[in-house]
């Protein structure tokens, strides 16, 4: 466990079905075992084979954490019960007074965890737009020890520059972590880019299916991975074995998931902008989009989330949301099946008042990897009740 295995060669989809897969040794199973021991057998005292006791390490998750490492072309990766308790188990690493800047465009639950769980405890954050690299350099608050962005954001799906901010952080001493659960390593890779850390919610594109909660770190620096697997071990927020089998079955075929949802949603914008009752279609791949430029140089396509804005404000984004059949209205994202929500009454709900609050008039999509035509003649019917 730990150093990825010298495959760095292979494609991604290669990568993504058979790193850290290699059919059982003892068994020649093809598919990673779901390993449920609690406890591993040791020939003398300490001399064991990688395993102990399994919160500190299992075989299912390491295969999981090898190859999700792969992904992200990162040296370590680490598995979690949650995006949260990934993002939690970072937040560890400072030490009190140390200030967060955090996107002023974010998961509301990040918001609430740095705000409302960490503050309390004494670490400052401040909310700030990730976008005006000159305005922030200028207004740079001199204890800032971690910037925290997201890119595409969530639900606005700004894009931000990811070399453009490591670099200003790292002239000031403060590290990077980029929540690339949006994009996922597929359509951008961070840590290529100059981030010190990557998470995810793996409950999202990773694994893809709407049917685990997992979350993932990645990063390349030795010192920073060892006191992040300390506290996974320490504090304890693992994923259970069956969960990393899920998530490890959904990366398998992330490539064709992610190219089938960046298609559809490009069939999707295309009605959206045509629609009179639609007043801003959000979607990186448009050029007036903020970050436009930044996604273009950064992602390989502009994925499968797209955000839209109604002329009839808050009434009519109400109306969409409860007339669409296929997409179904839930919260959460990146699954094979469209989902569509109101985000300030829903994902975002913890947000109000705060400078993260959302347009009461947007709804965000995930596209699904149904057909196209009919996610498009499901919203054209959506719409026509808001003509
Ligand atoms: C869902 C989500 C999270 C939180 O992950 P959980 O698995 O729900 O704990 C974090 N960041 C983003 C961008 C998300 O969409």
């Amino acid at each position: 466990m730990g150093e990825l295995e010298q495959q760095t060669g292979w494609g991604f989809e290669t990568r993504a079905v058979h790193v850290g897969q290699a059919p059982d040794p003892t068994s020649g199973a093809v598919v990673t075992p779901i390993t449920l021991s609690t406890t591993f057998a040791q020939d003398g005292v300490g001399n064991h084979k990688g395993f102990e006791y399994s919160r500190s390490g299992n075989p299912t998750r390491a295969a999981l954490e090898t190859c999700v490492a792969s992904l992200e072309d990162a040296s370590h990766g680490l598995a979690f019960a949650s995006g949260l308790a990934a993002e939690d188990n970072v937040l560890r690493l400072l030490t009190q007074g140390d200030r967060v800047l955090l996107g002023n465009d974010a998961y509301g639950g990040t918001f609430r965890l740095i705000s409302k769980v960490w503050q309390p405890l004494g670490f400052p954050w401040s909310a700030v737009d990730l976008t005006d690299i000159d305005a922030l350099a200028a207004d740079w608050p001199s204890d800032t020890r971690l910037v925290w962005l997201e890119t595409p954001t969530n639900p606005l799906l700004t894009c931000i520059d990811i070399e453009a901010i490591a670099s200003l952080a790292h002239s000031r001493g403060a590290l990077v972590v980029v929540d690339n659960t949006f994009a996922t390593p597929f359509l951008q890779q961070p840590l290529t880019l100059g981030a010190d850390i990557v998470v995810h919610s793996a409950t999202k594109y990773l694994g893809g299916h709407s049917d685990v909660v997992g979350g993932f770190i990645a990063l390349n620096d030795e010192t920073l991975a060892d006191r992040l697997r300390f506290t996974q071990n320490a504090a304890g927020a693992i994923p259970a074995p069956f969960d990393c089998y899920l998530v490890l079955r959904g990366v398998k075929t992330l490539a064709v998931r992610m190219e089938r949802h960046c298609a559809n949603a490009r069939a999707v914008v295309d009605l959206l902008l045509g629609h009179p009752g639609v007043d801003r279609v959000l979607y990186p791949q448009l050029p007036d989009h903020p970050g436009h430029a930044a996604a273009a140089k950064q992602m390989r396509d502009f994925g499968g989330m797209v955000s839209f804005t109604l002329r009839g404000g808050e009434a009519a984004a109400l109306e969409v949301v409860k007339h669409t059949e296929v997409f179904t209205l839930a919260e959460s994202l990146g699954a094979v099946e469209s989902l569509i929500e109101h985000p300030g009454q829903m994902t975002h709900a913890s947000a109000a008042g705060s400078p993260l609050q959302v347009p009461a008039s947007l709804v965000r999509l995930s596209v699904g990897i149904e057909s196209a035509a009919d996610l498009v003649a499901d919203l054209a019917q959506a719409l026509e009740h808001v003509r």
